[in-house]
């Protein structure tokens, strides 16, 4: 990934919205079918499909960060509980009443990339877990907030930190949101934590994925031994949300969507 801003036109950003509702549709597809007993590869299969029948390809299957990296097997990642991000769907890992679990999806359609991630609950679920829903979710959104052109970056890692560690929640640092465009993973990184002047300032056309990862116990991670996925090392449990954006006409727009999720 080179260290070059690119900043996207108005024809540009019609895609990438294609892309990230096409997202949005995808996780709204998966939440449907999340309840006690669902194993985690039949949402991988129904998100792979969906993508598929819409002209999409999934985003994340076989991608390989770097050359010796094992490429990632599956279309979603699904993440419970203590995992942060990046966890495998599989036959065998089926979602429990009381769980929450991470869905990050991403979509290449016309040669750009959608990116978006939403944390379910699965059943009812402990208040202390609906609690850090409903505050990672809330950081997002007050990180979207200072998204106004001429800001710097760091306003937005500012108030995702601030809102998180209000209620008690501690932030990942390692791993970041990014620019998304015509390759997955763009500059510059968005981190969740940090000085509101810091960072690059935010101009019209950028795009960038914001993505909070908020654990309910102590900040550190841990890697499985699969090579990908990330842990809280403490076990509690972790949550993440994530939405694209853009700076456009002075001011944040969020180019994914909830909505299908959340009104239906
Ligand atoms: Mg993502
Ligand atoms: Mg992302």
């Amino acid at each position: 990934m080179s260290n070059v801003i690119t900043y996207k036109t108005e024809e540009e950003i019609a895609r990438l919205r294609t892309s990230a509702q096409l997202v949005g549709k995808t996780l709204a597809e998966v939440g449907k079918r999340i309840e006690p007993g669902v194993s985690t590869l039949d949402l991988d299969n129904l998100a792979e499909e969906f993508i598929r029948d819409n002209g999409a390809i999934p985003a994340f299957k076989n991608y390989q960060p770097k050359f010796d990296d094992r490429p990632f097997p599956c279309s979603l990642c699904v993440s419970v509980n203590e995992e942060v991000v990046h966890g495998f769907a599989l036959a065998d890992k089926v979602l429990q009443e009381g769980d929450i679990v991470s869905i990050d999806c991403g979509v290449l359609k016309d040669g750009y990339y959608g990116d978006s991630a939403y944390t379910f609950s699965v059943g009812e679920v402990s208040s202390k877990k609906k609690k850090l829903l409903e505050v990672t979710k809330a950081s997002l959104m007050k990180g979207i907030e200072k998204a106004i052109e001429g800001n710097r970056l760091g306003e937005i890692s500012n108030a995702i930190q601030k809102h998180a560690e209000l209620y008690g929640f501690s932030v990942v640092r390692e791993m970041v949101g990014h620019g998304v465009g015509t390759h997955l993973h763009e500059p510059p990184e968005v981190p969740n934590y940090g000085r509101r002047r810091s960072g690059p300032r935010l101009k019209a056309g950028m795009v960038l994925a914001i993505e909070p990862m908020i654990n309910m116990g102590r900040r550190h991670i841990s890697i499985a031994e699969d090579g990908w996925t990330v842990f809280a090392s403490d076990h509690q449990p972790s949550a993440h949300f994530e939405h694209m954006i853009v700076i456009r006409n002075g001011a944040p727009e969020i180019l994914t969507t909830f909505g299908f999720i959340e009104n239906n």
